[in-house]
């Protein structure tokens, strides 16, 4: 079976790693860029998250959860630089006391083994900057390099005898007598046509399928701050705030990245560009499709001051401290400097709900995976076996 994959971030290579070591399947992959995972894989927080905050028996929560297991056996197999150095969940307000109870609720619902609240003498003991009323500690957490993951993951699949095509950019597709054909390549037949491409996956849903789009991504830029190598040690492992539970991102949090670098972020800015890493890039096209989609609106009134504030901490470098201050109220200015930043491709219904889960369409021999949202670079094996048992027939 020939298959066509659209898209070479870290969820389209797991699904040709996956399908091309079972020896029925042929794979081509098609990136955009001269490079993989130049996108979300290639600039998030390297977190291995283990599903604490999912929505039980939503199919994040599933997926997470066997995902970190496979994502940690595969990073064993293959000396892939990780460790679940666990992390902790701070509340700092009366307002989070209930919602941290609730968090540590959900994970318990999900299957998470060893969260405790950490005493004072713990929490000081293991991280000695962070303030708390109370602390979550979440053992099976950790951090990876996934720029590792993925070039692992796309040389299994060339030294498998699939082909990976870098900068060829899949605009066009058409069927005849129940095969697919795509623009590049155009005399190559393909049972099937997997959309991967993240930021642009409902666009890509709508040129490929000519159906109109449920919802729409709408691009929500995550900034990191990395902290000075005199400040590095306020942070030994993974603090994170309580999340509010209304949205899927987790709030401005301290990260031990897989180097050893500490970065703090993500924020969650609405960006005016899909694909725009600076607050100065400016897409009129991308801009136009989301400000005249009536679900954008209706979710910009119903959080009005959360959009301004997120923004705030974009241009005002006080603002973000401040969020940070939360967590380590000794940490200055001085202490961090600008750091890199990716763009989160946040799905949005039309009735401007930010859509929680995984979503997964198909139509004839197409598969479109929309809202590969956090913690899909975690669980990237687990939904490449997802949509192998559930799409592929
Ligand atoms: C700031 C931030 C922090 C995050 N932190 C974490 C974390 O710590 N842990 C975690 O598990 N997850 C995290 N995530 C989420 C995770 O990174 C993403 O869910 C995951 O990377 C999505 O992978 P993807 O392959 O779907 O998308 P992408 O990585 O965006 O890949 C899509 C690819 O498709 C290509 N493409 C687009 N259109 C076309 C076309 N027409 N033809 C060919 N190619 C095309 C693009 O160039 C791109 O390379 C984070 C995300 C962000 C943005």
């Amino acid at each position: 079976m020939n298959i066509a994959i659209v898209g070479g971030g870290i969820v389209g290579l797991a699904i040709g790693h996956k399908l091309q070591s079972k020896r029925q399947y042929n794979i081509d992959l098609y990136e955009k860029e001269k490079q993989l995972g130049f996108h979300q894989s290639g600039r998030n927080s390297g977190v291995l998250h283990c599903g604490l905050a999912y929505k039980p028996g939503s199919v994040k929560a599933k997926l997470a959860v066997s995902g970190i297991k496979q994502m940690i056996n595969y990073c064993k197999k293959h000396s892939i630089n990780h460790d679940i150095c666990g992390k902790i969940v701070v509340a700092t307000s009366n307002h989070h006391l209930k919602l941290i109870d609730n968090l540590a609720e959900r994970g318990k619902m999900n299957g998470l083994k060893g969260l405790k609240f950490l005493s004072d003498g713990e929490l000081k003991q293991r991280e000695p900057f962070v303030k708390s009323l109370k602390t979550l500690l979440v053992p099976e957490e950790g951090i990876v390099d996934y720029k590792a993951v993925m070039k692992s993951m796309s040389n299994n699949i060339l030294s498998s005898g699939g082909n990976i095509y870098l900068s060829s950019k899949i605009e066009k597709i058409k069927k005849i007598n129940n095969k697919m054909y795509i623009n590049i390549n155009s005399s190559k037949a393909y049972d099937y046509i997997i959309n991967c491409t993240g930021l642009q996956a409902d666009i890509t849903y709508k040129k490929f399928s000519k159906e109109k789009r449920k919802m729409k991504i709408v691009p929500f830029r995550g900034e990191y701050y990395t902290l000075t190598e005199g400040a590095k040690k306020m942070v030994n492992h993974l603090v994170y705030p309580v999340s509010n539970p209304k949205f899927p991102f987790l709030g401005v949090h301290f990260t031990r990245m897989a180097n050893g670098d500490r970065e703090v972020g993500p924020n969650a800015v609405l960006a005016f560009k899909r694909e725009g890493y600076k607050n100065s890039d400016i897409s009129i096209k991308d801009m136009v499709d989301y400000l005249s989609y009536p679900g954008f609106l209706n979710f910009v009134r119903k959080n009005f001051l959360f959009c301004i504030n997120e923004f705030s901490t974009s241009i005002l470098k006080s603002s973000f401290l401040k969020k940070a201050q939360v967590l380590i109220p000794e940490i200055t200015s001085n202490d961090i400097f600008s750091g890199p930043a990716g763009v989160r491709a946040q799905g949005i219904d039309l009735k401007g709900n930010l859509i929680m889960d995984f979503d997964v369409i198909k139509t004839n021999n197409q598969i479109h995976i929309l809202n590969a949202q956090s913690p899909a670079a975690t669980c990237s094996l687990a939904i490449a076996d997802y949509i192998i048992e559930n799409y592929i027939k």
